[in-house]
């Protein structure tokens, strides 16, 4: 099969031809139809210290058919349209019974997304519902993501929100602190290209980044916010967000900086802010998502931006690097 490799920082994604996966009992094989390119394929292959392997088949958003099935699954079947926890988990730590097997240290992660096919044990996988496309099932895990995010901030009807940053994951962000309670909330990014997006998404008002961003927030949701989501991603946002909330607020950090990010934790000490870093998803958290996307009340595959080959994948990933227009690029390895 074809796949897009990870060999050395600072160096494109190579395309290789890697033999076919085989399945193990647990297994099933699936012929990727999409995968999202994520922030963090972007971070992990930068050369920080938080880096792939060299070797790695990156891709964790994915969704496919199933075409093969090791002897001991029960639940699927050949045809299925499936997406999976990246993660396996080891079933013993303090991160699976907590069932965010994201955060497992012990077991295999289960990416390889770029690739034609991809090897997924069944414990991890959960069946689209039929109203579902492949494009959708691909969006479950970064809506995933913004899902945990805002559940840990233990939002309360009618909070005020801001979300810093109009990326993908901001964007999820927006749609579940939309659904779990928000009052109003406002996105603050550095361009007005998002801006018509963030507001489908739920936010009710639109702020640019600059000198009088403090006035507009406040304008905006009539106080200062009680949570600042943070999902820019780069050194100063978290500081941003402490200097944003209100006394006793939350930031929580979803931006997920590979890089050192200087706050000064007296800012944060002498308004009571709390700080959060919250990180993965649990099993539930992906059938919760497809569910609430299978009774169609928003549809977010209008995050999806491009599509493209995975011939393209190398070029346009080094692309997703500098200033550009994209949301969400998706992957389809093979035309459908
Ligand atoms: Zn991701
Ligand atoms: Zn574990």
């Amino acid at each position: 099969m074809k796949a897009a490799v990870y060999r050395e920082a600072g160096k494109p994604l190579v395309l290789e031809t890697l033999p076919d996966p085989v399945p193990g009992p647990g297994d099933v094989i699936i012929r990727v139809h999409r995968c999202g390119i994520c922030g963090t394929d972007l971070h992990m292959t930068e050369g920080h210290q938080w880096q792939f392997s060299p070797g790695t088949v990156p891709g964790h958003e994915y969704s496919g058919e199933i075409v093969e099935i090791g002897a001991n699954v029960t639940g699927f079947r050949a045809g299925d349209l499936i997406t999976a926890l990246p993660s396996t988990g080891c079933g013993h730590c303090e991160a699976c019974h907590h069932g965010n097997l994201a955060l497992c240290h012990n077991a295999p992660g289960v990416m390889g997304g770029y690739a034609e096919m991809m090897r997924i044990p069944a414990s991890v996988a959960i069946k689209l519902p039929a109203t579902l496309s492949a494009a959708d099932g691909a969006l479950i895990e970064p809506l995933a993501v913004g899902l945990y995010g805002v559940r840990m901030s233990g939002i309360q009807p009618g909070d005020r929100v801001l979300v810093m940053g109009a990326g993908a994951v901001a964007l999820c962000t927006i749609y579940w602190a939309r659904r779990l309670g928000a009052g109003r909330i406002v996105a603050m990014s550095r361009s007005a290209r998002r801006q018509a997006l963030a507001l489908e998404m739920g936010a009710d008002a639109f702020v640019h980044y600059g000198d009088n961003e403090n006035d507009g927030i406040v304008e905006a949701l009539g106080r200062q916010p009680d949570i600042v989501f943070e999902c820019v991603g780069t050194p100063g946002f978290l500081m941003k967000g402490i200097q944003h909330a209100r006394t006793l607020g939350k930031v929580v950090s979803m931006g997920f900086c590979t890089s050192p990010d200087q706050v000064v934790p007296a800012v944060a000490g002498y308004k009571g802010v709390s700080l959060q870093f919250p990180v993965g998803y649990a099993l539930k958290d992906f059938h919760y998502v497809a569910d609430v996307m299978d009774a169609g009340h928003v549809d977010p595959k209008m995050l999806i931006s491009s599509v493209v080959t995975l011939d393209e994948l190398p070029t346009v990933f080094e692309q997703l690097r500098g200033p550009n227009n994209e949301t969400k690029v998706q992957v389809a390895p093979r035309a459908l």
